[in-house]
């Protein structure tokens, strides 16, 4: 956990294009974009992965869910957006602490490949 680089934009010590934060989850803009809109959102505890997600702490990604359905009004995603969780290797996940990409502002292939 102390190597995290999540962990380390949340406590400010790696900095971060931020978009939004609560007393749960952080929200910062994707340092690599892959659409003209690209953030990710993170819970504020460390959860290595969806594969670690357990009845007790699971509730952070609704909240989630919800922080992202607020922020796309905000930033007028009317047109809509994909929420993409990649877990583990083979599902593409590359840092270690659980996080939801938005993506928005262009046309998305389904499926993606
Ligand atoms: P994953 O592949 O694990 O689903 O996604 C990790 C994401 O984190 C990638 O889209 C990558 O561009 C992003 N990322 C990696 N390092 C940094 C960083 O230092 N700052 C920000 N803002 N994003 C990062
Ligand atoms: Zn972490």
């Amino acid at each position: 956990m102390e190597d995290c680089l999540f962990c380390k934009i949340i406590a400010g010590e790696i900095p971060s294009n931020k978009l939004y934060e609560d007393e749960l989850c952080y929200a910062f803009y994707d340092i690599d974009p892959q659409a003209p809109v690209h953030f990710l959102v993170v819970p504020k505890t460390h959860i290595k992965s969806a594969d670690e997600l357990t009845e007790e702490n699971a509730g952070v990604v609704a909240h989630i869910f919800v922080v992202i359905s607020k922020l796309s009004k905000e930033l007028g995603l009317e047109n809509g957006y994909r929420i993409v969780n990649n877990c583990g290797q083979d599902g593409g996940q590359t840092v270690g602490h659980l996080h939801f990409h938005v993506l928005a502002k262009r046309c998305l292939a389904w499926p993606p490949g």
